[in-house]
């Protein structure tokens, strides 16, 4: 099953699933700096890039 979630931030539109791995897996995932889940678990979700975000990613200096 996925399910689509949207950047607050920039709009852009990922599609995420879950994956069951041998190993706990402790992660971030991060859209143009916005956290947009963490997990500490051995089921994690994969994030796939479906629309890019509308609003261009200006790194913070
Ligand atoms: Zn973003």
């Amino acid at each position: 099953m996925t399910t689509l979630v949207t950047c607050p931030k920039c709009e852009a539109v990922y599609r995420r699933r879950e994956v069951k791995a041998m190993n706990r897996d402790r992660d971030t995932f991060e859209c143009c700096g916005v956290v947009l889940e963490s997990w500490n678990s051995s089921r994690f979700p994969m994030f796939e890039l479906v629309t890019p975000g509308t609003k261009p990613y200006i790194p913070e200096a």
